[in-house]
C-alpha cells in the first residue's frame, strides 16, 4: 500500500461532479462562453448535457466539423424519459458546416439553450471568430444561452478573446470514476471468465491506472481480460496472479504518457541501493510519516519536496529513485527543456498539459532533473521575448499554490550549477529542504563500492574494500561504480577467482575525476552550499578543491550508466605501483 496516500475525501470525489458544480456555479454566474481544455471529448460533452437536461426547455445541439449543429432530443414532461436515447442527434441545421454560418446561426437563435462546439480551435486565430464570441458573450445575457468550446488541453487561448470567455478543464477520471470503469467493465464479463480480485487488489489496478483517461483504461481492462487468459492458459499452476493484470495497465499507461513527450514513468530503485546521504535518508523518513490522516490532525502539511544540488554522478537521480520506492508510488520524470515548442503560445499549452497530467498521476514522485539546464537565467530575461519567464512562472504558480493534499506530488529536483538558478525557485514554500549532495565521505566510498560489487555478485572484505576507498578521495558514486565495473573486467581478464581491493584502486589511477576538471565549479557549488543548502550526509565536507594544470588529455566524464570516458593511459608510474595487484 502506498505511504503517500490520497485522502480519502479525494478518492471518493467524482472529477465529473466537481465539472458539473463548477459550470453551473458560472453558468449561474451570467458568463455566457465557455472554453473546455480536455483529452475526452465524448466524457465532456456528455457531463455538459446531462446539465442541459436539467433545464427547462433548453436546447442542446452540438457542432462538428463534417456534420455542423446536430439537434439532440431532450424528453418532454409527457414522455417517459428513460424511452428516449438522448445519444442520437435527431437532425441537423443545414447549411452550418462552416464555421461562420455555424456562429451566425447561433448568434440569430433566440431560444434558451447549450451550445457545443467541437474543436472550433483551428479557427481560433481569424477575427471573424473573435466577433462572433463577443457577440454571442452580449446576447446570451438576453437569453439563457452557453456556448461551450471544447478544445484539446494544450490550446492557447487568443489574447483579443480571454476576457470574453471562462476557461475550464475536464480532468481526466479520479479513483472513484476509475472504480465505476472497472466495475462496468468487469459486470458485463462472463463470471467464468473473469479475474476475481480482492478489493486490495482492485485498490492496486486503480491507483496504477491514474493519470489514464476513462477510454484508455476501459481498452486496457479488456486487453488485460484477454492478455491475462492467455498467461492463464500458458501456466501450470493455472492459478491468477494479479500483478500479470497490473503489468498490462501499467504497459498501457506507459504509452499513455509517452503520447504527452513530456514525462516518463522511471524505475524505483531500493533505497539499499544508496550509499551514505544518512542525513538526506533520515530527513525523507520523517517526511514519509507525514503522510498518514493521523499527521493531518497533527497539523503536519503534506510534504512538498526538495532540491539537491550536487556535481554530476554524486547520486542525486539515485535518490530520487529511492524517494519513490519509500513511498510506494511511481515516479514521474518531467523533461522541461521538451516543454519549448515551436508555435506561439504552444510552450505554455504544453506545460498546462503536463502539469494537469502530474496531478492526475498524484500521488507520485516528480523528478525534475537538472533544473539549472531548464530553468537557469530565466529570472533575468532568458532571451527568447519572454516565453521561458512565463512558462517557469506557470510552474512557479503551480509549485506555489497546487493542492498538494489533493494531488500529494513529492517533487525532487537537481541541480549542478546553482549560478544564474532562479532564486524564487529555492524559496522555502515552494520546497521543503535543499540538500547539498557532493563528495561521499571514505566511510561512504566503502558503503557505495559495497553495493556495486553486490549488485554484481561480489563481496569483499571492509579491508579490501578499504584500500579503494582510500585512494578515491572527492570521487562521486557514478565515478565509483565506473572503478569497481572496470576492476571486475580487469579481475575477469586476469582469470582472478574474485577482483581483490588493489585491482579495483588500480582502476582509480587511470581515472582523471570530474572534480578535477571542473574544479571551478566545485568550488563556486561548495561556497553556495555553506549558506544555503544543508549537506546530504554527516561525513560531507564544504571544502574547495583546487584545479590541476589542464594539459587537454584525461578529462573524464560519467557517461549513461555511470561508465566513465577514460583518459588515455599514462603507462606505469616511475618507481611501479605500491599496490598489491
Ligand atoms: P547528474 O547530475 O549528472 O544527473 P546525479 O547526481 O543525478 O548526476 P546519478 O545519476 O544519481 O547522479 O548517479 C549515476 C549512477 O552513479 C547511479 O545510477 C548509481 O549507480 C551511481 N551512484 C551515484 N551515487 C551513488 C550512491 N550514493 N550510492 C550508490 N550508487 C551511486
Amino acid at each position: 500500500m502506498s505511504v503517500l496516500m490520497t485522502t480519502s475525501a479525494s478518492r471518493e470525489a467524482r472529477n465529473v461532479d466537481l465539472f458539473q458544480e463548477e459550470f453551473r456555479r458560472n453558468s449561474d454566474a451570467a458568463i455566457g462562453v465557455f472554453i473546455i481544455r480536455t483529452r475526452e471529448v465524448g466524457r465532456c460533452t456528455s457531463a455538459v448535457q446531462d446539465i442541459s437536461l436539467t433545464k427547462d426547455d433548453c436546447y442542446y445541439r452540438v457542432w462538428v466539423c463534417n456534420k455542423g449543429w446536430q439537434n439532440y432530443p431532450r424528453p418532454s414532461s409527457f414522455q417517459d424519459a428513460s424511452l428516449v436515447d438522448v445519444t442520437k442527434p435527431t437532425g441537423t441545421v443545414e447549411g452550418t458546416i462552416d464555421i461562420g454560418k455555424a456562429f451566425d446561426s447561433i448568434c440569430k437563435e433566440a431560444h434558451d439553450g447549450i451550445y457545443v462546439m467541437v474543436h472550433p480551435h483551428h479557427h481560433f486565430e481569424k477575427p471573424l471568430i473573435h466577433q462572433y464570441i463577443k457577440d454571442f458573450v452580449l446576447k446570451a445575457r438576453e437569453f439563457d444561452q452557453r456556448l461551450v468550446l471544447i478544445v484539446p488541453d494544450t490550446v492557447k487561448i487568443p489574447i483579443e478573446i480571454e476576457d470574453d470567455l471562462h476557461v475550464m478543464d475536464f480532468r481526466p477520471p479520479s479513483h472513484a470514476e476509475l472504480l465505476d470503469c472497472y466495475k462496468q467493465v468487469f459486470e458485463g464479463i462472463d463470471p467464468g471468465s473473469r479475474p476475481d480480485f480482492d478489493d486490495a487488489q482492485i485498490g492496486t489496478i486503480i491507483q496504477n491506472a491514474v493519470g489514464m483517461t476513462w477510454l484508455e483504461f476501459e481498452t486496457a481492462l479488456s486487453l488485460g481480460i484477454v492478455e491475462m487468459q492467455n498467461l492463464l492458459d500458458g501456466r501450470e499452476d493455472k492459478e491468477q496472479h494479479p500483478e500479470d493484470y497490473i503489468k498490462v495497465i501499467l504497459k498501457h499507461k506507459t504509452e499513455a504518457i509517452k503520447k504527452t513527450d513530456l514525462l516518463e514513468l522511471m524505475d524505483p530503485q531500493p533505497m539499499s541501493d544508496v550509499g551514505g546521504l544518512d542525513l538526506l535518508k533520515g530527513w525523507l523518513e520523517k517526511r514519509a510519516k507525514a503522510y498518514s490522516e493521523e499527521a493531518r490532525k497533527y497539523g503536519i502539511e503534506v510534504p512538498k519536496g526538495v532540491l539537491c544540488v550536487g556535481p554530476p554522478g554524486a547520486g542525486k537521480s539515485l535518490f530520487a529513485k529511492a524517494v519513490s520506492s519509500t513511498l510506494l508510488v511511481p515516479l514521474v520524470k518531467f523533461d522541461i527543456g521538451k516543454v519549448f515548442g515551436k508555435f506561439i503560445g504552444e510552450s505554455e499549452g504544453r506545460m498546462r498539459q503536463a502539469l494537469q497530467m502530474i496531478e492526475s498521476l498524484a500521488p507520485c514522485v516528480l523528478l525534475l532533473d537538472e533544473i539549472d539546464k531548464g530553468f537557469g537565467g530565466m529570472s533575468n530575461g532568458g532571451g527568447d521575448g519572454g516565453i521561458g519567464q512565463r512558462v517557469f512562472g506557470q510552474f512557479l504558480t503551480w509549485m506555489q499554490e497546487r493542492n498538494n493534499d489533493r494531488y500529494p506530488v513529492f517533487v525532487v529536483m537537481t541541480a549542478n550549477n546553482v549560478t544564474g538558478l532562479p532564486p524564487e525557485l529555492m524559496r522555502k514554500g515552494r520546497l521543503d529542504e535543499i540538500f547539498a549532495v557532493t563528495f561521499p565521505s571514505e566511510e561512504e566510498r566503502i558503503e557505495i563500492i559495497k553495493i556495486h560489487l553486490r549488485k554484481r555478485g561480489h563481496e569483499i572484505s571492509d579491508t579490501e574494500i578499504a584500500k579503494v576507498a582510500s585512494c578515491t578521495d572527492k570521487f562521486v558514486g557514478a565515478e565509483l561504480e565506473s572503478i569497481v565495473k572496470d576492476g571486475l573486467l580487469e579481475a575477469y581478464s586476469r582469470k582472478m577467482k574474485a577482483p581483490n581491493g588493489a585491482v579495483i584502486a588500480a582502476q582509480a589511477e587511470n581515472m582523471q575525476p570530474l572534480y578535477k576538471a571542473f574544479a571551478d565549479r566545485v568550488n563556486a557549488m561548495h561556497e553556495w552550499a555553506k549558506n544555503n543548502a544543508k549537506p546530504a550526509s554527516s561525513g560531507m565536507r564544504f571544502e574547495g578543491v583546487s584545479q590541476p594544470k589542464v594539459t587537454g588529455e584525461g578529462l573524464s566524464r560519467p557517461a549513461p550508466g555511470g561508465r566513465m570516458i577514460r583518459r588515455p593511459s599514462l603507462g606505469p608510474k616511475k618507481g611501479g605501483s605500491n599496490l598489491d595487484v
